[in-house]
């Protein structure tokens, strides 16, 4: 298959092969897609595809189970919406997280249409490296993953480094070209993420003095920017998609979708519309059979389990000790091996598990006894 390479991070022009035929990645310019681009974006799901979509934790859109035959009608159309970049390199390093609660008023669009165009030239980064455009009334993706953060501080604007507490106030002129600068020097430095080497002792060359006004991440429901629904494991099927697109939409990294301006959506069984939903506790990836890495299946076990699991605990599936869907600790984690799971109690997938070997029919009243004493 021309084009498809194996890796973390797939792209468009470099879709990536998974267990259910390949991946193509896409991100919309400014995290927002117009409801004819969401619509057409469906029926390419549909005819290139599985019409399976995720919505990943970088608020980009995947085309699961796609056909290696229709790549080149799918790139066809993905470039007539101006959503492909021109080459691999380019779309790499559009890797620009925007928050989703920006208002016209504000810098936000102009800066990540500035940023864009400073990336085309930018240097060869690796392929989780991102960047963050958090400049609505406040700085809301500090969860998020992002290396190079431009935020709201009070009036004004910083530039800060993924890892320190502080940025150096920017100007909107000068922010995106501070940016690439520092990107600039990390690309120097050599590989991994920015928090990695600072963490190590190396600091940017920023005169960070500033804190980020932080605010709360959007919750599934009415918000001032519109209707907000999430996706339950960060999925939907092409008519779920459709059923969105009756505004523009901005994609979340918290695998929701906020309808523009839209003050309510009729329900759907395939969205989440309320943040006290249980499915809202779970986390889990593809799992088998869509991932060749899996020797288990996650989500429909997940679904069983999220009911279980109280408010404030997070339960997280993963189908390999990879983790995917949520990298990080969770109150306890389920990684797959050799067609069991082992458990982790307050780590992260790969971390040292409390049990080993567990089937899935056991898991229920071994969860129970496990999460009794935060209920
Ligand atoms: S964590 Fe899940 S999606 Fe990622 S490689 Fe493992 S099985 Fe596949």
């Amino acid at each position: 298959m021309s084009g498809a390479v194996k890796g973390w991070c797939p792209g468009a022009l470099r879709p990536m092969e998974s267990g259910d035929g390949l991946v193509v990645r896409v991100r919309p310019h400014g995290g927002r897609l117009t409801a004819a681009q969401a619509l057409r974006l469906a029926d390419l799901a549909e005819t290139a595809g599985s019409g399976m979509i995720d919505l990943g934790s970088r608020a980009h859109l995947q085309l699961r189970g796609v056909r290696a035959a229709a790549l080149p009608e799918l790139h066809a159309a993905l470039a007539d919406m101006e959503l492909l970049d021109p080459d691999p390199a380019q779309e790499a390093r559009r890797n620009i997280l925007t928050t989703p609660v920006w208002r016209e008023e504000d810098a936000t669009p102009r800066l990540v249409a500035a940023l864009e165009a400073a990336l085309a030239d930018g240097p060869v980064l690796p392929p989780k490296f991102g960047f963050a455009v958090d400049t609505g009334a406040a700085a809301v993706l500090g969860g998020a993953s992002a290396d190079i953060r431009i935020e709201r501080a009070g009036d004004g604007l910083i530039l800060r480094a993924d890892g320190m507490v502080l940025g150096e106030p920017v100007t909107e002129a000068e922010a995106p070209a501070r940016a690439l600068a520092l990107a600039r020097w990390f690309a120097a430095g050599g590989g991994g993420r920015m928090a990695q080497r600072i963490a190590a002792g190396t600091l940017p060359p920023l005169e960070a003095t500033t804190p980020p006004l932080t605010g709360a991440p959007l919750c599934p429901g009415p918000t001032p920017f519109g209707a907000c629904r999430a996706l339950p494991f960060g999925q939907m099927e092409v008519a779920v998609l459709r059923h969105l697109a009756v505004a523009p939409l901005r994609l979340t990294p918290w695998r929701s979708v906020v309808v523009e301006g839209c003050a309510d959506l009729p329900p759907h069984p395939g969205l989440i519309d309320r943040a006290d939903d249980p499915l809202l506790r779970v986390v889990a990836c593809t799992g088998a059979p869509g991932c060749a890495s899996a020797s288990v299946e996650t989500r429909a076990l997940a679904r069983r389990l999220a009911l279980l699991v109280p408010e404030g605990a997070v339960l997280h599936l993963s189908g390999c000790a990879k983790g995917c869907a949520h990298p990080k600790p969770a109150t306890l984690t389920l990684t797959g091996r050799e067609g069991a799971f082992d458990l982790i109690v307050e780590g992260r997938p790969d971390a040292p598990p409390r049990l080993r070997g567990l089937a899935p029919e056991t898991i229920p009243e071994i969860l129970g006894d496990h999460l009794a004493p935060r209920l």
